[in-house]
């Protein structure tokens, strides 16, 4: 990190994680957030924080490991894998804004639509997967982690939310979560990672099937990785994301 980095970071504390009261997870499909931050929420809610979720995709391509569910029946599978999968969390707000999956929608559309759902929440953060982390491959988390980092910093304008239709939000910060550029770990409990895998493996059936292959490796990295983050926070189980507070989030590279 540049000097200046060193000394912004020094004299301008970056809030912590679980510095807010009120939560927003943008998901593009409906299993992304319990993946990306699913141990997180789990300790929020048990915090008495307000948690609330959008999932912006309806998830109607997923079906490659469920080859018999397909187009709207896997839609409605899905939704109802979301929300018990959020119920296991303590999440009740769960929002789905049923855009197509596979990136066939028009991203301006999507931005209005989020924008004036982020409008109704009003969150304090809003966290969505990292639109620039190195490996990602999948449109639909480009897409709408890009629409996300368009239009986090703004939703606090109230005129510019005007020019949408959508009330201002009182945002105070952004956080990323599936990024390769980690800024702040959070130490979470055994049980809040062991709720995180329930939530990811006894919920979301459909994409990864009871003792598939997927399943043991996708569960394995998450072990892993709760592992790797929690020791950075002299604990068991952990994760990490990259938080923009407002000063950050704009005209300041080394923050
Ligand atoms: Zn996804």
């Amino acid at each position: 990190m540049s000097l200046t980095g060193v000394i912004v970071n020094k004299v301008i504390k970056l809030p912590k994680v679980t510095d807010f009261n009120s939560y927003l997870f943008v998901g593009p499909h409906p299993d992304d957030i319990e993946i990306g931050a699913g141990a997180l929420i789990s300790k929020l809610i048990r915090m008495g924080k307000k948690v609330s979720f959008i999932i912006c995709l309806d998830g109607r391509f997923g079906s490659v490991n469920c080859p018999l569910l397909t187009g709207m029946e896997l839609v409605k599978t899905r939704q109802k894998e979301a929300l018990q999968s959020a119920e296991m969390l303590g999440v009740k707000d769960v929002r789905f804004l049923g855009f197509s999956d596979g990136g066939f929608y028009d991203p301006k559309e999507l931005e209005r639509t989020l924008v004036k759902t982020i409008g109704e929440i009003g969150p304090d953060i809003i966290f969505g997967p990292d639109p620039d982390m190195r490996n990602e491959c999948h449109k639909d988390h480009i897409m709408v982690g890009e629409v996300l980092k368009r239009i986090g910093y703004l939703t606090s304008f109230t005129n510019i939310m005007d020019e949408y239709g959508a009330k201002a939000t009182d945002l105070k910060a952004m956080g990323f979560f599936m990024t390769d550029k980690p800024n702040s770990y959070v130490k979470v409990s055994k049980a809040d990672f062991e709720k995180q895998v329930k939530a990811v493996f006894e919920c979301h059936l459909t994409q990864y099937p009871k003792n598939s292959e997927l399943a043991k490796n996708v569960e394995l990295y998450m072990r892993v990785r709760s592992f790797d983050y929690g020791l950075r926070k002299f604990g068991t189980h952990g994760e990490c994301f990259r938080i923009l507070d407002s000063m950050r989030m704009h005209c300041l590279p080394e923050g």
